[in-house]
């Protein structure tokens, strides 16, 4: 975790939060790559849900919700973790998350020293509206985006005439107070989530539920993810959330071992039954075409993490190669096998030299090629070393304008994952380009 933890900050994808001031944990920001990168991600994730169902709509709802919300969805009552504390070195920890002879014992697992009595603490981030800082005015960042599609269930219906089975996907960001933000970015307190909720007839729910499971799992097979560092971990009795029938997880092997990814969660009826309790609206759904049936709908939910998933990406794409190249037995690059539909950066593009007009040229295929892809430009030091820059920022193709290209209109274009360089027409670039990203198979 620690060269992916500074690879990411050498190179623009992620810095500690404020930084200048000793930082502030369970916060990061996302630098110049990082941002394209998170961008692509959640792209990838809105396409595939939305543009891709004919039955998924989008929604982007405020992160500030009517306190009423959640007390309804239980999480001001349920949304706890067990606490200790360390009397001696006044480590904190989740109880669930030391081994339990240490609880038992209440021996501290780092230090020996005493823990405190366990007590339940609230992960909501709860502050005031308004001037005056009374119970009154108490509202709380969501824990989590799917109650904003919640509540807007039935305006969606309304405004889309969505009929069921229909979903609803949201990307935004959540905020939890946790206890023990450690491993990167993987646990923080500020979030971004992808999530879907997918609104079904009761009696149908399992179907829907063995379906998107498989959904899910198709869809990082298509993002090119190593499918033998995924596996499927479904919740136990002890595990299951107050409101779920089945719950999956969808793990992940990242460096500190196998976490979770995403949830695929049956949620039942219990959301839109506490909304209907707690606001006093009829959250029915009216089926028109089967002698107005009503009912209150089953909720299959698909819930990821963002930021977590652009860890997993980056863990996923970063390779370290032994390249044995001029000679050379004991070179070794940094490569970040990103898919060329997530990669920051697509195309970089290099003159061989400066002067004599190569750099000109080298711009106005940059110029050319900017409309369709993400480029970068760089013309400083040996080519073989800017190739290992582009190569550890995970650009999948560099384009090389050589003294040839000024005679015969050709450039070099140069393949991340293999390192093999192919003599192309300058005019041909865009669309060669293209079709290579649609043919692209991970080989590493
Ligand atoms: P955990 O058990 O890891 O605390 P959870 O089961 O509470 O997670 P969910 O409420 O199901 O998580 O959230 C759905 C997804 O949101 C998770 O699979 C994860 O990808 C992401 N997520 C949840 N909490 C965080 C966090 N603190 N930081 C980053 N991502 C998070």
């Amino acid at each position: 975790m620690e060269k992916i933890t500074s690879l990411a900050k050498r190179r623009g994808f992620v810095y500690q939060s404020s930084e200048i001031y000793g930082g502030q944990n369970g916060a990061w920001d996302y630098g110049p790559l990082g941002v394209e990168l998170k961008n692509r991600i959640a792209g990838a994730w809105w396409k595939e849900m939305t543009r891709l169902h004919d039955n998924i709509v989008g929604l982007d709802a405020a992160i500030l919700m009517h306190p009423r919300t959640w007390e309804a969805s239980g999480h001001v009552e349920n949304f706890t973790d067990p606490l200790v504390d360390c009397k001696k070195c006044k480590s904190r920890f989740r109880a669930d998350q030391i081994p339990q002879e240490n609880l038992a014992a209440k021996k501290c697992p780092d230090c020996g020293g005493e823990l405190t009595d366990t007590r339940k603490f609230n992960l909501m981030f709860k502050t005031h509206i308004g001037p005056a800082e009374d119970t009154a005015s108490i509202i709380y960042l969501r824990p989590e985006t799917a109650q904003g599609i919640y509540v807007n269930y039935k305006n969606i219906i309304q405004s889309n005439r969505m009929k069921i089975p229909f979903g609803i996907a949201q990307i935004g960001k959540a905020f939890r107070n946790e206890i023990v933000t450690k491993n990167f970015i993987f646990r923080t307190c500020e979030f971004e989530q992808m999530e879907m909720q997918y609104f079904v007839k009761p009696g149908t729910d399992e179907e829907w539920f063995s379906e998107w499971r498989k959904q899910r799992w198709a869809y990082y097979e298509k993002l090119g993810v190593k499918m033998d560092h995924l596996r499927w971990h479904q919740h136990g009795p002890d595990e299951l959330a107050h409101y779920a029938k089945d719950a999956y997880d969808i793990e992940y092997l990242f460096p500190m071992g196998w976490r979770e990814l995403e949830g695929v969660h049956n949620r039942t009826d219990y959301d839109l039954g506490r909304h209907t309790q707690f606001s006093g609206k009829d959250l029915q759904y009216i089926d028109q075409d089967n002698n107005n049936e009503r009912y209150i709908p089953y909720i299959i939910e698909t819930s990821a993490g963002l930021t977590r998933s652009l860890l997993m990406v980056f863990c996923d794409a970063y390779d370290e190669e032994k390249v044995a190249d001029k000679g050379n037995e004991d070179d070794w690059r940094t490569v970040l096998r990103f898919h060329p539909d997530l990669a920051p950066v697509t195309v970089a593009i290099l003159p061989l030299m400066k002067k004599d007009g190569l750099a000109e040229l080298a711009q106005d295929i940059r110029s050319e090629l900017k409309e369709d892809y993400a480029t970068d430009y760089d013309q400083a030091g040996a080519i073989g070393r800017r190739y290992r820059r582009q190569d550890e920022a995970g650009t999948p193709f560099c384009v090389t304008v050589d003294y040839q290209s000024k005679e015969d209109g050709t450039v070099t274009l140069r393949f991340r994952d293999s390192m093999e360089q192919v003599r192309v027409p300058k005019a041909e670039l865009a669309s060669r380009i293209r079709q290579e990203i649609k043919a692209y198979k991970r080989i590493k």
